[in-house]
């Protein structure tokens, strides 16, 4: 069984196909979002999920989420005296997610499609398929986020010739991309976002919104704002003002609660510069994918923060009609992800599919030009341009400089940029000529750039009849065969924290944010709770646990809801 994955910046998701149709997988918690966050516990087991997530608050040092931005970079992270890469992180997250679909599925799995944006570069989803092997997946592909939102609205199961906008408005980016689906085969036509504009940026705003309506100084306001629990309250009422015309807000401010109601018009009248800012990438993508709005079949809206209705009316208005978002926003992309799973699977409930991406960016090559006796240098040579469709082969021809040269040195770079120092590089390729006079010695340069957006080079000398293949002497941001195998010993000594025992985990992780959170009389009730729920856990005995997690959980609820005791 291949299981598909939705690897998420915040939360995280497994899909299977099952009895012809796509299912998410839930977790040792019995949720189907387990939050992208692994936390080192103090017995140095890992914690991952909600567990782990309760912990961001109480052991910051030791907590970590968001890390999908690192991806493909050499950042590492220290939780306690350990280091870890984004693959690892990411790893233990896969790992989860593996260990709960085997506990559905009843059986081992170790295949698995996963999904990555749109605009991730080479690198980017290098480093994506390095973490699936560190948890013990086979990575069959990896799949697009907006194909697989499109996949799971059946975009796959039109007959006729069509095209959808997918608009993914996630925690902290943005996205939208342009699928066509013609005869069997659906393309990522364009893509474009912003990788600074999300959910985030509203609940910032509303943020802004309460100090205006607040006589705050400067200290107070600065001290707010790096207040987690601050952040966690104006993410409820963001959440609510979704449903309902006002919210109410309580912060304690200088050892003060203050209280104020926040209306949705107001708050909407604040947003509007971040409304402003969804524009621009619409506009581009469906330049570049040459279609006016009229001319698309389909609008999908995905991520968490299309939920806000300012969000929705915005792209009603602009493509003058009613996007579809009929599934949840937060479980597209790992339902369409679940799809992609049994397509490779060839499950008989499904008709036979090619799925197509294009390029998000141009590969090429440094090269120095003479126009009229005039050297450039740093120039940039494209040999497979931004929005062709993948699987994609094509070779381009160089020669020598200088008379009497031994080696080209191709420099592979990725970007837009004109001036090749700006681009993105890849790594480089040392390919030996026979020395000639300048221009004679000639190399054939064949990029080869497959489905899952991962390249290849080889460069033919016609002259020597030589071909250096695939030798990229890769930067150092992707994990080699050796930092591989040297990473998969670190895991296999560091214990996962068992699925069975996560949502005790969980509760007294949650517990203890929550002494955090209070003082006093509420506090002494939570510490102890606490040690009662912990007395139970040691009698072992699994009716006792159960009794006292069911009671323990209500009086958590009854606390996190703000109740008094
Ligand atoms: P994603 O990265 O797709 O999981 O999206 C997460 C973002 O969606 C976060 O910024 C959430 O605050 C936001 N979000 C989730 N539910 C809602 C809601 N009901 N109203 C407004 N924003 C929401």
């Amino acid at each position: 069984m291949i299981i598909g994955i939705d690897l998420g910046t915040t939360n995280s998701l497994v899909g299977v196909f099952r009895d012809g149709q796509p299912r998410l997988v839930p977790n040792a918690l019995g949720h189907v979002l387990t939050p992208s966050v692994v936390s080192l516990a103090d017995d140095g087991s890992m914690l991952t999920g909600l567990a782990a997530r309760e912990r961001l608050a109480t052991h910051p040092q030791r907590t970590v989420g968001n890390f999908k931005r690192w991806m493909g970079s050499d950042h590492e992270v220290a939780l306690g005296n350990r280091h870890f890469r984004a693959e690892e992180l990411s790893a233990f997250i896969l790992g989860a997610l593996k260990a709960d679909a085997e506990a559905w599925l009843q059986e081992p799995v170790t295949e698995a499609v996963i999904t990555v944006p749109a605009y991730f570069n080479d690198v980017q989803r290098k480093a994506t398929q390095t973490a699936g092997r560190l948890a013990g997946l086979n990575v069959e592909r990896l799949l697009n986020e907006p194909t697989a939102a499109g996949l799971a609205y059946g975009l796959q199961k039109r007959t006729d010739h069509s095209t959808f906008l997918i608009f993914d408005l996630g925690g902290g980016t943005f996205d939208v991309s342009v699928l066509e689906y013609f005869e069997g085969i659906v393309e990522v036509r364009a893509s474009a976002g912003d990788t600074r504009l999300g959910g985030e940026d509203f609940a910032q705003a509303l943020l802004e919104q309460f100090m205006r309506e607040t006589d705050l100084n400067d200290a107070d306001k600065e001290a707010a704002f790096a207040d987690k629990l601050f952040w966690r309250v104006a993410e409820q009422a963001k959440r609510d003002l979704s449903e309902k015309e006002s919210a109410e807000l309580t912060l304690r401010i200088g050892g003060q609660d203050v209280t104020r109601t926040i209306f949705r018009d107001k708050y909407e009248e604040r947003c509007a510069p971040l409304l402003q800012r969804l524009r621009r990438p619409i506009e581009r993508a469906l330049m570049d994918a040459r279609l006016r709005p009229e001319e698309l079949d389909e609008v999908v809206l995905i991520g968490g923060a299309t939920r806000m209705p300012m969000v929705r009316q915005l792209v009603a208005r602009l493509f003058g009609r009613l996007p579809l978002r009929t599934i949840n926003p937060d479980e597209t992309v790992a339902l369409g992800a679940a799809i992609q799973a049994a397509l490779k699977s060839r499950d008989a409930a499904l008709d036979e599919v090619v799925l197509t991406d294009v390029m998000p960016y141009s590969l090429g090559v440094s090269v120095s030009e003479e126009i009229n006796g005039q050297r450039y240098h740093d120039r940039f040579s494209p040999i497979i341009e931004r929005n062709t469709p993948v699987p994609v082969s094509r070779m381009k021809m160089f020669s020598t400089m200088e008379s009497g040269q031994k080696t080209i040195l191709l420099d592979i770079r990725q970007g837009e940029s004109p001036k090749s120092s700006e681009n993105l590089r890849l790594g480089t390729l040392e390919v030996p000529v026979p020395p000639r006079q300048k221009g004679e010695a000639e190399v054939e340069v064949r990029f080869t750039y497959d489905a899952n957006g991962l390249l290849e080079v080889e460069a033919h000398v016609p002259l020597t009849e030589k071909t250096v293949r695939s030798l990229i002497h890769r930067d150092s941001q992707v994990m080699d065969e050796a930092s591989i195998a040297v990473a998969l010993e670190k895991m296999k000594d560091l214990k996962i924290h068992p699925r069975d025992q996560q949502e005790n985990a969980y509760l007294i992780q949650r517990a203890k944010r929550l002494y955090e959170d209070h003082l006093g009389n509420v506090r002494e009730t939570i510490g102890h709770e606490l040690t009662r729920f912990e007395v139970a856990l040691d009698t072992q005995d699994e009716r006792v646990v159960r009794d006292a997690r069911a009671d323990f959980k209500s009086f958590l609820d009854h606390i996190d809801r703000g109740f008094v005791l």
